[in-house]
């Protein structure tokens, strides 16, 4: 990467607790984000040997090893238990919205229809996460990797259920497999519904990727995107479309878009006025979480209390959250930024009391 790491700067205020920082992780994997226990559960109730997860030679090997987890979601009490553990994940991560990437025609008809998977889907993510202040919204995501008429059908379903659940429309998988002229139409679907457009791109390839996707599918966010740093004229287009980055550091650092965090160009494409949110990807393959991804922004890249807010409030205005949410979000992040580090501790979230969630053997710097 051509980016040159910005001088440390002052971390003084960095006693603030992240986890305590209101946040929405808008690039999240539903099935990347299975907690480890339940992956070797689950590979001991269907007799599999557990996916190895952390440490990927190439795209593929990290693709291969994302479908053996799809895999072994083979019920719905399954898929239940996956779900509601994300959930209870993202609280104890600070985060009060998630809109993960999912495409519930995969486990058609094993489950039932898409229709019945995406049912089952909202309904426990919305169970889950109201008592303990996370709102769900879904992300369907189309695959580069099928056919471009299935990303059709799964536009058509986004759009059933846009204002019921679903809040935006992506498009997965190996950018340099498929360009993105061949999903215009399922797009232009999804757009005419409402939904947000929020394709990956500008990870594995650089700015004629990121640019022939912003010609073709007029996104309102990317996934990754962080390439444009590469021509400045691109990231010019991005701040001025206010086009936000859904930036995940330890994904580029494992798949290799970046050699070491310290040289990720996140602090120079905030810098030049592009709107980035923090997001996990995939917490189980990666070993991340977004709290993660927050504190390693303050340690590897010294970003400030005031910048790390700002990303936050990024994130939850560029989501599919409700404009009552969105505002109580806001007041939220405000009130980490002044509260005074003694009150901060133990205090109180914006959408409720701080849960009492079960520990688990999540991943942890
Ligand atoms: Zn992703």
């Amino acid at each position: 990467m051509p980016h040159t790491p910005s001088p440390a700067r002052d971390v003084a205020s960095s006693d603030r607790d992240l986890a305590n920082l209101p946040k929405a992780d808008l690039h999240l994997h539903l099935e990347g984000a299975m907690r480890p226990g339940t992956l070797a559960d689950l590979a001991s109730a269907y007799v599999t040997p557990t996916p190895e997860v952390g440490c990927y030679r190439s795209f593929d090997e990290f693709q291969h090893c994302y479908r053996a987890v799809v895999k072994l979601i083979r019920t719905r009490s399954d898929m239940r238990r996956l779900v509601r553990e994300v959930v209870e994940d993202a609280a104890a991560s600070g985060a009060v919205w998630i809109e993960p990437h999912f495409n519930p025609t995969t486990y058609a008809p094993a489950l039932g229809s898409a229709e019945d998977v995406l049912d089952l889907v909202l309904e426990i993510g919305t169970a889950a996460g109201s008592p303990i202040g996370v709102g769900f919204g879904l992300t369907l995501s189309a695959s580069r990797n099928r056919d471009p008429r299935d990303a059709t059908v799964l536009a058509r379903l986004a759009a059933d259920y846009a204002g019921r659940g679903v809040v935006a429309f992506g498009l997965t998988g190996d950018e340099a497999a498929a360009p993105p002229e061949a999903f215009i139409e399922a797009f232009a679907i999804a757009r005419d519904a409402g939904l947000i457009i929020t394709p990956h791109t500008g990870e594995l390839m650089g700015g004629p990727s990121i640019r022939s996707t912003l010609d073709a599918l007029s996104p309102d966010r990317i996934a990754h995107g962080i390439r444009a740093v590469e021509q400045p004229a691109l990231m010019d287009r991005l701040a001025t479309g206010r086009i936000t980055l859904d930036v995940c550091l330890t994904s580029n650092r494992v798949l290799g878009v970046v050699k070491h965090i310290e040289e990720h160009p996140l602090l120079h494409l905030l810098e030049s006025g592009v709107p980035c949110s923090l997001g996990s990807d995939d917490p189980l393959l990666l070993k991340t979480s977004v709290l993660t991804e927050y504190q390693i922004a303050r340690t590897q890249l010294s970003m400030t209390d005031q910048q790390l807010a700002a990303m936050a409030s990024t994130s939850i205005q560029s989501s599919g959250a409700p404009t009552d949410f969105i505002a109580q979000t806001l007041t939220g992040i405000e009130a980490w930024l002044t509260r005074h580090v003694s009150d901060a501790l133990g205090a109180e979230t914006p959408n409720g009391p701080c849960p009492q969630l079960p520990h688990h053997a999540g991943w942890t710097l």
